[in-house]
């Protein structure tokens, strides 16, 4: 009996019923051969990736279906960024996200992401804040990421994660100030801080050369910086040490590689995985049977699903459920020697464009595993099968005792 398992996440995937293709969800009205063959020979149920009723963000939601408790091991988003885009984060530092944006003179947002601003001049921009922005009593450094996205890092004594965003989070709208988001002194001095950096990062930025290019080019200016997501960073037991499993990880977005390096996943780098709706599903799909040679647990990750879902655009989500079914194809002759979780972190429905509570079909293929009468894989089938309905954070303990890698509680 092996004990590899390969865990495929669809991101958002769960969705509603649309009126406008019969009352189904997009996985209903979806051609899955792969999908379905994965249902119909394991065990299915819904999950509700942390609680019913929670609307989960992605990175708590990976973090309970990886086994750890969100609510103890949760402290911002900014750190799975940075571990994300491969940065050396060191225990207590604080990490934020950060946006290169346009602001007009009274520091109200035109464009949030600075017209997406992205290759060298996003790369000379963040350089130009590593070498120039300076605080007395912390090290800052800033770290360019995808498009006109960031990471900060502030290292140094007497600081907290319980800050607010300088990110008003709409255009025409100004850059808000940090606030202590407790009473606490720490929380005070890093609001105070953020606040400077903002002030100075505007400063900075509005004098850069490459600025006064684009602006002779008519594009928009990257002369602000907003603040998002602040993180504390604090090394957690390793997925190794506590299931006895290699693991890696395979995704397109940096947040799901954060994630994944944060439980101390090894990240699989794939050419053309890029967490939009163009990256290569087949070339992950392709990594991950390679992967099973030296791992045991491989975290295959969907992002466009859930893409779709926030444009509201159901017959995209269709149409990228079958191209994710069509290279799903490659795995399905594993479930003979392979356990193969399919899954999703939420649901991210087409007619409200954001994450819901609604609950997310699950299957579980593989030797072993007690095969119910579910064929399809979709929300309000999977209801009805043997795993009935469980939590984000029962996955992993079910998924360890199927490969026999569980102890007897108690005598
Ligand atoms: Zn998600």
């Amino acid at each position: 009996m092996s004990a590899k398992i390969i865990l495929v996440v669809c991101d958002g995937l769960g969705d509603r019923p649309i009126k406008d293709i019969g009352f189904r969800t997009p996985l209903e009205a979806s051609r899955k051969p792969s999908m379905d063959f994965i249902a119909a020979n394991g065990v299915c149920g819904i999950m509700d990736p942390i609680a019913p009723g929670v609307r989960p963000g992605s990175a708590p939601a990976h973090l309970a279906i990886f086994g750890y408790n969100p609510y103890e091991y949760y402290k911002g988003r900014g750190v799975f960024e940075a571990l994300g885009i491969g940065i050396d984060v060191k225990p207590g530092d604080l990490t934020f996200r950060v946006n290169l944006a346009t602001v007009d003179d009274n520091l109200m947002v035109i464009d949030r992401r600075a017209g997406r601003i992205g290759g060298d001049d996003s790369r000379i921009l963040f350089q130009l804040l590593d070498e120039e922005l300076r605080i007395p009593g912390v090290e800052l450094r800033f770290y360019p990421g995808v498009e006109h996205r960031g990471v900060l890092v502030i290292r140094g004594e007497g600081l907290s994660w319980l800050v607010s965003d300088t990110d008003p989070e709409r255009d025409g709208a100004p850059i808000l100030v940090c606030k202590p988001l407790d009473g606490s002194v720490e929380a005070k001095r890093t609001a105070e801080l953020v606040n400077r950096i903002s002030m100075d990062a505007y400063r900075i930025l509005s004098k850069a050369e490459v600025n006064r290019r684009r602006f002779s080019e008519g594009k928009l200016q990257a002369n602000a910086l907003l603040i998002r997501g602040a993180s504390f960073y604090e090394p957690i037991p390793r997925v190794t040490e506590r299931y006895g499993l290699k693991a890696c990880c395979i995704a397109g977005g940096p947040l799901y590689k954060g994630v994944a390096r944060y439980v101390g996943m090894d990240v699989i780098d794939v050419k053309g995985a890029t967490g939009t709706y163009e990256s290569d599903f087949k070339a992950k799909v392709d990594a991950c049977v390679k992967a099973l040679e030296s791992y045991d647990l491989i975290y295959l990750h969907f992002k466009a699903t859930d893409l779709a879902g926030e444009d509201g655009n159901y017959r995209r989500k269709i149409e990228l459920i079958e191209r994710i079914d069509d290279a799903l194809y490659m795995i399905i002759d594993k479930v003979e020697d392979y356990v193969i979780a399919l899954t999703a972190d939420h649901s991210t429905p087409c007619s409200i464009r954001t994450h819901s509570a609604d609950p997310v079909p699950i299957a579980i293929a593989g030797p072993d595993v007690r095969v119910d009468d579910i064929g399809r894989f979709e929300e309000r089938v999977c209801s009805k099968g043997g795993l009935g309905r469980i939590r984000g954070l029962d996955l992993m303990p079910i998924l360890l005792d199927i490969v026999n890698l569980t102890h007897k509680y108690g005598a």
